[in-house]
């Protein structure tokens, strides 16, 4: 019986996802080809399709047809039962929200963006924080309409990482804030006693770099028949379908390790995107856990692989080969160190990824407490000069690389910052146990040989859609609870040998 009527929901859903696709297209094009002219039109036209797909979405139900399935199928252990409790979270939380707050916090938002980014731009932090005054009032809001056990904050979170509390991240993140600031400081004490290492900046024409881009991610396994790599200034992945993933990538002429970071990160997304099961397409099943997941995919190929020691014996030839100026007299060991260069820095997004934690950790403690109360909005500034000074030891000289860097807040994305550094902390669990299972994983990387270790994830991760919750998919994969234990070991080991801490 449930079967007939989830077939009827899956009809429903796949109409969703074309409005999706449509949507995502329309987002894509705005970043990477549209006219600046076009902006506001584009606005309208997103406005309208974004009003029509909620409709669409609430309709789910309009004969009770999910809440029925949710009914009968309540402690099903089968894939469509996993399926419609998922549609059925999401639908619940949507619900709660009067169509009115939506619209005005979605108004609030759209101006508040701007004046971000006029703050920003004039590091002035008392003109932005009117608004973030009411986005903080509003996301409080929207926590009493969803409703939480035990704190606020848990409410936002799980509108990004399912199933993520407060009292789950808030250990992992004290432990692993604990052990990162007197590493750090013993690295920067190290690093200060080495032989400086040579300048690596060049001129390398974009035609060459997007070349080289591009052999590096189809050495990945991206198909680039069912993918393709543009460039805008925020790189990012989207996937309208397994068949068809965009990403993008940006270039710096004098930088040629600028564009390969954000490629192999991108890569890393689009191979989530392009593993999931086509034939669950529109559904949960067909779709990424969540964003914490899917940001451990980006950062495996990143960080784990994409700054190893055999993905570079693998790679290092060939860009020398591209790129004989300034490569050709740089020793492999050079080149390695400044892949893996650890600096306190002031951005998050150019930290490396021993330092990068502490300048999430730092978000999510100020978020936490915004939302508890225990926090003023007009105290920020202040109380994120005290926290990069005590965390990183570095002196933020303005708001504009202090507390006024990122785009999220302005947006009304509070509680998504953590699922970076839960996407660093699955990412290094997840390779540890890759590891276990698969002994020459990194004498393959060497060789060129990436099919190993990208199936892997895909049979571990991919394929399963959101039939498991992460937390459950932790599990199996690698046998335990997410634990700070793996990056941290990681972390140990490899700037152990890097800087002799
Ligand atoms: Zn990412």
């Amino acid at each position: 019986m449930p079967s007939k009527q989830y077939a009827i929901l899956v009809d429903r859903l796949k109409d969703l996802s074309y409005l999706g696709s449509a949507l995502g297209l329309l987002h894509w094009d705005q970043e990477v080809h549209m006219p600046p002219a076009g902006a506001e039109m584009r606005a309208r036209t997103i406005g309208y399709l974004s009003g029509r797909t909620h409709e669409q979405f609430l309709a789910l139900d309009k004969d009770k047809l999910l809440s029925k399935l949710a009914v009968a199928l309540k402690d099903k252990d089968t894939a469509e039962a996993a399926s419609v409790r998922d549609v059925w979270r999401s639908y619940r939380r949507e619900k709660k929200l009067p169509v009115k707050f939506v619209r005005e916090f979605s108004e609030l938002c759209s101006e508040a963006h701007v004046v971000w980014a006029k703050a920003r731009e004039t590091s002035d932090f008392s003109l932005f924080q009117p608004l973030l005054e009411k986005i903080v009032a509003m996301k409080r809001q929207e926590a009493e309409y969803v409703g939480y056990k035990d704190s606020p904050y848990d409410a936002l979170l799980d509108a990004y990482e399912p199933g993520a509390t407060c009292a789950q991240l808030s250990p992992v993140f004290s432990e692993l804030r604990d052990f990162l600031q007197p590493f750090i400081r013993r690295i920067v004490r190290a690093a200060a006693s080495q032989p400086s290492l040579p300048d690596l900046k060049g001129t390398f024409p974009i035609e060459k770099q997007k070349a080289f881009n591009a052999l590096v991610a189809e050495k990945m396994g991206f198909s680039h028949a069912a993918g393709k790599i543009d460039v805008s200034t925020h790189p990012f992945t989207m996937g309208f379908h397994p068949q068809d993933v965009r990403i993008t990538t940006r270039y710096d002429e004098r930088d040629a390790l600028y564009a390969i970071g954000s490629t192999v990160h991108e890569v890393g997304h689009a191979l989530y995107e392009q593993g999931l099961p086509v034939e669950h397409f529109g559904t949960p099943l067909g779709e990424a856990v969540s964003l914490g997941l899917h940001e451990s995919q980006s950062r495996v190929w990143e960080n784990q692989i994409g700054k190893g020691r055999a993905f570079w014996t693998y790679f290092y030839p060939k860009l020398q080969k591209a790129f004989p100026k300034p490569f050709k007299r740089v020793v492999f060991e050079d080149f390695f160190r400044i892949v893996n260069q650890v600096r306190p820095s002031l951005i998050r997004t150019e930290s490396d990824e021993v330092t990068y934690n502490l300048h999430i950790i730092l978000r999510y403690e100020i978020e936490k407490g915004l939302i508890e109360e225990n926090l003023k909005v007009k105290d920020l500034p202040g109380i994120w000069k005290a926290k990069m000074k005590e965390y990183l030891g570095v002196c933020v000289p303005d708001d504009r690389q202090g507390v006024l860097q990122d785009v999220h807040w302005s947006g009304g994305s509070i509680g998504y910052f953590p699922t970076y550094t839960l996407g660093n902390l699955y990412a290094a669990q997840f390779y540890a146990a890759a590891l276990r299972e698969l002994p020459r994983l990194q004498t393959d990387v060497a060789k060129g040989r990436f099919a190993p270790v990208r199936e892997w994830l895909r049979q571990k991760i991919h394929v399963h859609g959101k039939l498991h919750s992460a937390q459950v998919l932790v599990k199996n994969v690698t046998g335990e609870e997410l634990s700070s234990r793996y990056f941290i070991e990681y972390l140990k080991t490899k700037y152990g040998e890097l800087y002799g801490v």
